[in-house]
Order: C-alpha cells, then structure tokens, then sequence
C-alpha cells in the first residue's frame, strides 16, 4: 500500500515580501493578539475576584528579571505575573485592602511553617516532604502561601487545602461584593 503525504501539513515559509507573506504575519500577530487577550481577561477576573473576597493579600515578590535569564523565564513570561501583581495592588486600593508583598529573597521554601525550623532549598520538582523536626506534611505550594502571609503578618488560622490558592484573609461577609465592579483598564 502507496502511503500518502498530505502536504499541506508542511507548507512552504512565504517569500519574503510577498503577499502572503504578509498575510502570514497578520495571522500570527492576530493568534498573540487573542492570547494576550484572554490572558489579560483572566488575570482581571481573578485578581477582581481575589480582592473583592479576601481583606487582605499578600504576594511574594518574585524577581521576574532575574528568572527571564534562567530555565523558567517561558512560564514567568507567559504567565505575566508583574502585571497580575499590579492589577492586585491597584484593586486593593480601589476596594480597601490590604496587600503585600514580600521580599523575593524570603525562603519561603525553605522554612517549615509549622514549627519554623529551616531545613534548606529543595529541587522544584519536589512538590511536598515531611520536616524533619516536627513531622508536619507540607505542601510546597501551601507552605509557602503560609510563610508568605506570616511574613505579611497576617494572621493564618487555616492550614492545609484551605490556604492553596494563597495567602488569603476572608473578608467579612457583608463587604464581599458589594462594592461596584471596576472598569475594564484600556490596554
Ligand atoms: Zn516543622
């Protein structure tokens, strides 16, 4: 049996300063264009939601310069944390909030924060372990959220699941969402 090639999975790259070349080009732009878009939707659903339901929120500072020259700069691009830092810090302010941030070289990682004993780095990809000193299961991303909101002073009564999307103190229930939507930011 013949196999068959469909070709037009492999295009040929258009010429240079053709018109298709310049059709390609608007297509890609258009493609990042739409990306950018939901991206940038997304964060302000969540950074609305975070801030309109939680009284205060603290965020580590991450050093994004530093991390777009190693192995994680694709995430941390894509991901757009400054600007998602940002929107937080000006709807804390809209909604009177508290926010923080903490200092990037805080070993958040590094420090049980059940008993506060600070048992070193680990690899990234290890994503929980138990600590040495007082048998406490941590979730790397739970632990951090804990040490992040106790350097903000903030107060952590939960422990486990509950603190998993961060470092979040419930705001009252009569002041969630009664405060207007705010506006779209223009791009
Ligand atoms: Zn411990």
């Amino acid at each position: 049996m013949k196999l068959r090639y469909n070709c037009r999975l492999y295009p040929a790259p258009a010429q240079q300063g053709s018109n298709n070349r310049g059709k390609a080009r608007d297509k890609v732009a258009h493609a990042h264009a739409r990306v950018a878009d939901a991206r940038r939707d997304f964060h302000h659903q969540l950074s609305t939601a975070l801030i309109r339901e939680n009284q205060a929120v603290a965020v580590e500072d991450l050093a994004v310069t530093g991390l777009a020259r190693t192995r994680l700069a694709k995430s941390v691009h894509d991901a757009g944390w400054s600007t998602f830092v940002a929107m937080l810090d000006y709807k804390a302010r809209m909604y009177g909030r508290e926010f923080h941030r903490i200092s990037r070289w805080a070993p958040t990682s590094q420090v049980c924060s059940a008993c506060g004993v600070k048992d070193g780095p680990k690899p990234l990809h290890v994503r929980a372990w138990q600590c040495q000193a007082c048998d406490a299961w941590l979730d790397r991303d739970v632990n951090a959220a804990v040490n992040v909101a106790k350097a903000a002073g903030l107060a952590v009564t939960a422990c486990g699941a509950q603190v998993r999307p961060g470092a979040m103190v419930p705001a009252p229930r009569s002041e969630a969402g009664t405060l207007p939507k705010p506006r779209r930011q223009a791009a």
